[in-house]
């Protein structure tokens, strides 16, 4: 990647901020050539790089020696040698009237993700399309991408206009096309403009070819373009990004300003706690200051001793952000794993991390026709409406309110991949008549009652290697200890709690969750819980021991090797599996995810039932439970 300084600032740049653009369309629509030549007539170009593009476009350029404008972009070796753009590269560069900053991204669909991460902080989108081929599915996700990510402004460059002989006609059906499909997008603008980025029509100066269009020039266009940078006019919004304890007299509170303005003594509320304070001092980069603005990292600090951590968000008091646990999003699934409503991710808003399961997936956006399809889950580079729940409230303002408060990522647990980028469209509220019912009998005083301390079990492993033969045994044992038990097993919960429930991904989820959830209230009730699921995914298991806390929740791995199982066959489920009569079984056609840090790990091959639950026994006395 070229690094900024490579392109000339033309002297006298006005002095407003930056336009913010991005360009995307996809793979040989001309993207890359755009700019260039953008940047080649504007003089952008120093001699040395200009030398150098001309060498290259001999050896690497698909334009028969000719000047290659895309070689200037496309500076990634890696690129270049095949022939694709593979990142969100942002580069810089001035006019007279105006400076821009440009992401590039690529267009392969596979890049949706690249695209979203361009978007998210561009005023404008120009859209290349083809005029050969005309309104292709990906220009259309990307304007969907764009409307949703909050760009208002649009440029739709209608390119290779030379190939079509500068046909009015071709553009304009391109141009009312899109304009008919976006519609409801909430773009403020849509300017249609016919251009060869190859041959420069209609780039920087009004082309001779097109005489039928009376509009601006690309360049024109963008060097006029009113887009208000409105951050400024926004609420104050300060995520917390890390509380500075430099000595015992002084506490601060570093991060970036995400919209607004914050003054010494303004008052300002913590969310999502709700506590407010005033405060004393903004400390910038070159000392204390009077007042900063959005942009700014500073350090605060405040009146009083108010708990503070990061993840927090320091709000304008007499306008907060929303405070909340559950709200409805739009989600651009990034994974090639397909999304599992129930599933527990973890949601990183600002420098906030906390578990969130998604509990509705209202539908699915079609891309080419906006149609609201029903769906069960998202694939990759699909976008969707659903409902989420986190673990503990966040603070967030709608994303169509404030594009910086309003972002999310989801993440999964086990491989840290980032799997959906997200919008919040807008709080969802409790039903008001749920309240937790405060209680005179204590969880402690229950157990009190008891002569040990409540625990869940979690026996895991594939069907046939052991689970409810070890756990029949541990509770039989735990009985005559006089500890006082509960046993669910799969089959059991399967005929009545969760009798709605089959096999699939998304159900076997929703079994354990809320098999979880029964047993967290089980341990409540001062019980020693003794649950055995094939429970095949760890992100669930993980799910569970976060919900029952890490002192209380002890995973025993039954390890019995598969063709073990498959002899044993207990049930003869194996036999009706390998024949094709069971779908989604695991071991035979869904996998098993072996836990790699169980708390017991027994091995059934190399010692009997008795002595495994003997062993389960002693880890409980060992561990002060019973
Ligand atoms: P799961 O509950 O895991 O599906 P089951 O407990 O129903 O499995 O079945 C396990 C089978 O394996 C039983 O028939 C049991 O007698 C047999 N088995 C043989 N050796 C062992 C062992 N060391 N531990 C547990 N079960 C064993």
């Amino acid at each position: 990647m070229h690094a900024p300084g490579i392109f000339r600032t033309a002297s006298g740049a006005a002095h407003r901020p930056p336009l913010r653009f991005l360009t995307c369309g996809s793979v040989d629509d001309g993207k890359s050539t755009l700019i260039g030549r953008l940047l080649h007539e504007q003089n952008l170009i120093h001699d040395d790089h200009r030398e150098a593009l001309g060498r290259d476009s001999k050896r690497h350029g698909t334009t028969g020696g000719e000047m290659d404008y895309a070689l200037l972009l496309d500076g990634l070796e890696a690129e270049r040698e095949q022939g694709i753009t593979i990142d969100v590269a942002y580069r810089y560069f001035a006019t007279a009237r105006r400076s821009f900053i440009v992401a590039d991204t690529p267009g392969h669909e596979q890049y949706t993700r690249n695209m979203a991460t361009g978007a998210s902080n561009a005023d404008l989108a120009v859209l290349l399309v083809d005029a050969r081929k005309g309104l292709l599915s990906q220009t259309k996700r990307h304007a969907l991408i764009a409307s949703l990510l909050g760009i208002r402004h649009v440029v739709l460059a209608v390119n290779k206009i030379d190939l079509v002989d500068f046909d009015q006609t071709v553009f304009e059906q391109i141009a009312i096309s899109f304009n008919f499909f976006a519609a409801d997008l909430g773009f403020k603008d849509i300017a249609a403009i016919p251009i060869s980025a190859r041959h420069g029509d209609n780039i920087s100066t009004v082309s001779v070819n097109t005489a039928w269009y009376s509009g601006p020039s690309l360049l024109a266009h963008l060097e006029g373009v009113n887009v208000d940078d409105d951050r400024l006019s926004k609420p104050f919004r300060m995520p917390v990004q890390w509380v500075n304890r430099a000595n015992l007299d002084f506490r601060g509170f570093a991060g970036t300003i995400a919209s607004g303005a914050v003054t010494r003594g303004d008052e300002v509320a913590v969310v999502p706690s709700g506590r407010t304070t005033k405060v004393v001092s903004i400390i910038g980069p070159g000392g204390e200051v009077g007042s900063a603005e959005a942009g700014d990292s500073v350090t605060l600090t405040l009146a009083d001793e108010v708990d503070i951590a990061r993840g927090d968000m320091l709000a304008a008091v007499r306008d907060r952000p929303a405070a909340g646990d559950q709200f409805a999003a739009h989600l651009f699934w990034m994974s090639n794993e397909k999304l599992l409503p129930g599933r527990s991710y973890l949601l990183k808003i600002g420098h906030r991390t906390v578990s969130a399961t998604i509990t509705e997936l209202k539908h699915r956006l079609d891309i080419d026709t906006l149609a609201k399809l029903a769906a069960k889950t998202l694939s990759v580079n699909e976008i969707g409406l659903c409902n989420l729940s986190t673990a503990s409230a966040v603070a967030f303002d709608p994303y169509a309110e404030n594009r910086d408060t309003g972002a999310f990522i989801l993440i999964d647990r086990n491989t840290h991949e980032t799997v959906a980028a997200g919008t919040v469209d807008f709080a969802l509220r409790r039903a008001s008549n749920v309240h937790r019912q405060s209680q005179t009998i204590s969880r402690d005083a229950r157990s009190g009652l008891m002569r040990h301390k409540p625990a869940v079990l979690w026996f895991t492993g594939l069907s046939g290697s052991g689970k409810s033969t070890i756990a029949n045994l541990v509770e039989a044992g735990l009985h005559s200890r006089r500890v006082h038990t509960l046993m669910l097993d799969g089959d059991n919960v399967r005929h009545g709690l969760n009798r709605d429930l089959g096999f699939t991904e998304p159900d076997r989820v929703e079994n354990i969750r809320r098999v979880g959830e029964v047993a967290k209230l089980m341990t409540d009730a001062g019980l020693v819980v003794l649950c055995s699921f094939i429970s095949p995914f760890e992100a669930e298991r993980s799910m569970v021991r976060d919900l029952i806390g890490a002192d209380e929740f002890i995973e025993v791995f039954v390890d019995t090797p598969l063709e073990q199982c498959i002899a044993r066959d207990p049930k003869g489920l194996y036999r009706r599996a390998l024949a094709g009569e069971i779908k989604n079984f695991t071991g035979v056609d869904q996998t098993y995810e072996a836990p790699e840090h169980p708390e017991l790990h027994l091995q059934t091959v190399s010692s009997d039932a008795a002595t495994l639950a003997e062993r389960v026994i002693e880890d409980l006395v060992r561990r002060g439970i019973i």
